[in-house]
């Protein structure tokens, strides 16, 4: 007998958050964490590829996930989601719209990093710069505007209805950006700044262009209460670093689920490591 396929429970009371690149590393476990212990009902962004094309359905994507990751919660939604496609992003909009008609919380957590190995022999710089770009800057910043609608939208519900989920605390629209030190400026100009030796200039540039995103943001929407945060997860042992790194996935977490979770008096318009603020 066939195992019956799994389903999702959706709670129109719980807050929603949509997670980019959630289908490994961080992401994954950002929602496992959001979705088991702080009441999310998590949409997990999730990157159509060559093995699993556009067509795939979300109940489809939903079987794949869970037959590798067997304690997923149950709130949890597959949501298609390619950050280098403008159609995927417009259709990812509508879908939530369409199925939720809102949205509190928004990580903007996919990125590549292609530098991270030399750059394949051969490949301009100018590609590697493209192809980064496209995915860690221009797909963010996409994925960012056509959300903003759906995150105002939670602000009205949320101004209607007391929420249960989440404690019972109401939550503003929140932002996250997933960026790094390595993004930093001021840290690299610095000789004895963190990871001085580490070259990967298209990553950080990339994610200095990520901070930007995050500052513009934080301002756009301080007078609504926002709260719009960049956020370094330290050096984490997943797939971008082939398994290497200072701290597991699990003790990244503790940063990340509080700037996600911030009450009405948290704050904005901040980069911040597991050790506290940093440089932009
Ligand atoms: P992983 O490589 O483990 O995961 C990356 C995720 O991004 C995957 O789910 C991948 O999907 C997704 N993704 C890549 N391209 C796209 C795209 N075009 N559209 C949608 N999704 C996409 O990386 P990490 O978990 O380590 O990294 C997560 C974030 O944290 C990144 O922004 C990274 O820059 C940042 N970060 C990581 C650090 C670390 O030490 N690990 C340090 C500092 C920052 P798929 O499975 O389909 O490839």
């Amino acid at each position: 007998m066939s195992p019956p396929t799994p389903t999702t429970t959706t709670d129109t009371t719980k807050p929603i958050a949509l997670i980019t690149g959630a289908t490994r590393g961080i992401g994954l476990a950002l929602a496992r964490t959001l979705a088991t212990n702080h009441s999310y009902h998590i949409l997990l962004g999730t990157r159509t590829t060559s093995s699993s094309p556009a067509t795939t359905t979300t109940a489809e994507l939903l079987t794949t996930l869970r037959s590798s990751n067997p304690s997923l919660p149950l709130s949890i939604d597959p949501l298609p989601l390619d950050l280098t496609c403008d159609a995927s992003i417009r259709a990812a909009a509508a879908a939530v719209l369409a199925k939720h008609g809102r949205l509190d919380l928004l990580v903007n957590n996919a990125g590549i990093a292609l530098d991270h190995y030399p750059i394949e022999e051969g490949e301009p710089t100018r590609d590697a710069f493209r192809k980064t770009f496209d995915t860690n800057v221009f797909g963010t910043a996409a994925v960012t505007d056509a959300f903003i609608p759906l995150l105002s939208r939670a602000q009205e519900w949320n101004a209607k209805h007391h929420l249960p989920g989440g404690g019972g605390v109401r939550r503003p629209p929140t932002i996250v950006f997933i960026s790094s030190t390595l993004g930093s400026i001021t840290a690299r100009v610095d000789p004895a700044g963190p990871y001085a030796e580490t070259d990967m200039h298209i990553y950080r540039a990339s994610k200095a262009a990520v901070n930007m995103l995050a500052a513009h943001y934080a301002s756009r929407f301080r007078d609504q209460g926002w709260k719009v945060n960049a956020v370094c997860p330290g050096y984490v042992k997943t797939d971008m670093n082939g398994g290497e790194g200072e701290i597991t996935v699990e003790e990244a977490m503790p940063h990340i689920v509080r700037v996600c979770t911030l009450g009405e008096d948290g704050e904005t318009g901040t980069f911040t490591g597991r050790d506290g603020k940093l440089e932009w």
